[in-house]
């Protein structure tokens, strides 16, 4: 998953008023994955680029237990909550934002050929979606699309920013889909990945300064 990853912020902005603005969310929905290029970046995980790895990826995910194993993904969950408990005092929004980085991992599984651990050993989980891309394309986008809606449903505000972020997230998510595959993994590649992440975070940062949860007074 790439930009479906976001569905589960948008859909937690629209859920409550008390979720963490917008740019929060998003970097929770993608937590693990910052977590994974900037390791593989150090070398503590590790990936190679395999040529029909999956029909619509070529990466071999082979060594990512401390970002993409349940368990580790639950961690980083329960510290970025604690992090939100602890700066914004808001205890709902701490239990919000730390469901959306662990629904990175469950939508991870419904893509990923098996490559997913659930404490980072040898049995590998994934559903591998990304073989079939009639069925992972269309999921991919309504899921994206349908929680997108729902967000600017239940927040007020001009409707240009949202139409713009939406509109990005398109043009990133055709490009990883029909632009060049990597050639190789390295550097480049996990600077491509985090700054596309930096970019679409910055984007959804500015629509949330923009809008106000409907449930809110004033
Ligand atoms: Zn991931």
């Amino acid at each position: 998953m790439y930009i479906g990853h976001w569905a589960a912020a948008f859909a937690a902005g629209a859920a409550s008023p008390k979720a963490p603005k917008l740019g929060t969310l998003f970097v929770a929905a993608q937590l693990v994955d910052w977590g994974f290029f900037t390791f593989a970046a150090i070398g503590v995980e590790a990936m190679r680029v395999e040529p029909g790895a999956t029909v619509m990826n070529p990466m071999d995910l082979y060594h990512m237990p401390y970002t993409h194993s349940l368990i580790g993904c639950g961690i980083w969950a329960l510290a970025f909550a604690a992090i939100i408990l602890a700066t914004q005092r808001n205890i709902t929004g701490a239990w919000i934002a730390g469901l959306v980085v662990l629904s990175h991992w469950f939508t991870d599984l419904l893509v990923h050929r098996p490559d997913l651990t659930f404490a980072g050993g040898d049995a590998k989980v994934g559903l591998g979606l990304w073989n079939y891309p009639y069925v992972a394309i269309p999921l991919e986008l309504g899921l994206t699309i349908g929680a997108f809606a729902w967000y600017v449903r239940q927040t007020r505000g001009p409707l240009m920013p949202p139409m713009i972020l939406m509109g990005l997230l398109l043009v990133m998510q055709a490009i990883n889909w029909f632009g060049p595959e990597p050639e190789e993994a390295g550097l480049a590649l996990y600077l491509t990945a985090l700054v596309s992440y930096a970019v679409a975070t910055f984007f959804a940062y500015w629509v949330g300064t923009t809008r106000r949860h409907k449930r809110l007074r004033g």
